[in-house]
């Protein structure tokens, strides 16, 4: 095949590709999700990027950093730490949205990196992972970074262009990571040279926390077992499709896209 090549998923594709809950499961055997997100100044991308994660396939989420206390109010459901070495197993990790980028943030990606598990990496974690791409070395685990336009300009170190699926294309290959560039008609490519489109979605998603949501879910699907390029792909596919829903009521918030999830995942998984 000429390459790029972009695949545009289906609805069942994505259905295809979610985990569902087996009769012998527990809540490990489903996934157990860290996520690693707000910050003092930023407590709420914390409580988004758990929402996100609530609504995947996970059967565990676990929280780590400075907004424990707004995460464990909110949601009793969730165990919550300060630092991310203290969190005990996790299967997948969401580092990132609302972090902040000083030294204690650093030591935060850096301890989820060194656990070995896939990741996703997103907002300030891509800011300090474009810092110091060595973070990135010896990393024998798959792991996703979701930029916006802006964030991807600070890894790559120039803009994106006219040819999205390209510029995915190339930081995906040069991190040996999967890329999802966020945006209209976002792009996920892996660095084997995969590329998929994404057919969902809608301007009314550009809204603060939307991306933080995301993060989370794509966290979630990891932690559940789902290939990382999958994960990707579907995260992308239900945000979209929740983020049109949510709009059909009024104004899209991340809080209605979060909550809109369950609804539109169960619709497709139907
Ligand atoms: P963030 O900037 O991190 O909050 O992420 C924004 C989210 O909104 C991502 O999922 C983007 O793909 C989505 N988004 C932003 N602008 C658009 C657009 N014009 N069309 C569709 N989706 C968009
Ligand atoms: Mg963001």
């Amino acid at each position: 095949l000429p390459e790029p090549y972009a695949v545009i998923p289906t609805a069942e594709d994505v259905a295809r590709w979610w985990p569902r809950v087996r009769p012998y499961d527990d809540k490990y055997t489903r996934g157990v999700v860290g996520v690693c997100a707000g910050s003092f100044r930023y407590p709420g991308a914390g409580e988004l990027a758990v929402a996100g994660a609530l609504a995947g396939p996970a059967g565990y989420i676990r929280y780590a950093g400075t907004a424990a206390r707004h995460v464990r109010y909110r949601y009793p459901e969730v165990v919550t730490k300060d630092r991310v070495a203290d969190s005990g197993r996790v299967q997948a990790w969401t580092v990132g949205p609302g972090l902040g980028t000083d030294s204690v943030a650093e030591s935060q990606l850096r301890s989820a990196l060194e656990e070995g598990v896939p990741m996703c990496v997103d907002a300030d974690g891509l800011t300090l992972l474009g810092r110091d791409p060595a973070l990135l070395d010896g990393r024998g685990a798959p792991t996703v970074l979701t930029p916006h336009d802006r964030e991807f300009a600070r890894m790559a170190g120039r803009a994106t262009g006219p040819d999205r699926i390209g510029d995915a294309l190339a930081l995906a290959r040069a991190l040996d990571c999967v890329v999802l560039l966020k945006g209209f008609r976002t792009v996920i490519a892996d660095p084997h040279g995969q590329v998929h489109l994404n057919p969902t979605g809608d301007p009314a998603l550009a809204t603060a926390g939307s991306g933080d949501v995301l993060a989370g879910l794509l966290g979630a699907l990891l932690a559940a077992g789902v290939r990382p390029d999958r994960a990707a792909v579907a995260a992308a596919f239900v945000h979209g499709l929740a983020g049109r829903e949510a709009g059909r009521h009024g104004p899209v918030t991340a809080t209605g896209i979060a909550e809109t999830l369950p609804r539109v995942i169960a619709e497709l998984l139907d």
